[in-house]
């Protein structure tokens, strides 16, 4: 039924159409529509996508593909098929001591929220099982990266706005910063490990 079709979130991704209904009067569903302006109306919202989020998460489903998340919260799980490309972070995001198993990073956004004081992201103790690919990611936070990645990962032309924290990371099979920009103090390093990412990083643009 036209109808039907005029009310499904318009969001078209790598993993094809959104299903989800719209929100309120926006053309796209609660996880992929973008904030209000007005105060009221954003807290709403920001309500509403932490709830859909944890549905999504209890079901075990998550691929956030060009959603806009608040607050997103892990530690100590297990997390298989993570599609986060393009997804846009809102405020501190944790992935604590998380275990990744497929994990898709390229294109993510990590910002603050205005709203809140003292935010950060956090990948502390987090384990990349595959490839890591954080490629066109944008940290517009602090991030902290102390984190094992077993295979590749791939922060090629990622952004960061704020401090990098790599102290600690290992990394099993090099890691590539290419074109990347690091702002602010940039990139710590702590050795023995992280340090030659990081050095590289800095011959390569
Ligand atoms: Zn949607």
């Amino acid at each position: 039924m036209a109808q039907e079709v005029e009310d499904r979130c318009e969001y078209k991704g790598f993993a094809g159409s959104c299903r989800e209904p719209t929100y309120s009067n926006s053309l796209r569903c609660i996880l992929h529509a973008d904030l209000p302006s007005d105060p009221a109306d954003a807290k709403k919202l920001k309500e509403l996508k932490v709830k859909k989020f944890g549905e999504k998460k209890g079901q075990k489903d998550f691929n956030f593909e060009g959603a806009t998340l608040i607050e997103v919260f892990f530690r100590d799980e297990y997390i298989e098929d993570a599609i986060f490309i393009n997804t846009v972070f809102i405020g501190s995001t944790r992935f604590e001591r998380v275990t990744f198993f497929r994990a898709h990073f390229d294109g993510a956004i990590f910002r603050g929220d205005e709203d809140e004081q003292h935010q950060n992201v956090s990948f502390e103790g987090a384990i990349f099982v595959g490839e890591a690919p954080f490629s066109h990611a944008e940290f517009k936070l602090p991030v902290m990266f102390q984190a094992e990645f077993h295979d590749y990962a791939n922060f090629i032309r990622a952004t960061f706005r704020k401090e990098a924290w790599f102290t600690g990371a290992t990394f099993g099979n090099g890691a590539n910063f290419l074109r990347g920009t690091f702002e602010e103090t940039s990139c710590h390093s702590g050795p023995p490990t992280s340090e030659v990412p990081c050095r590289s990083k800095k011959l390569n643009f």
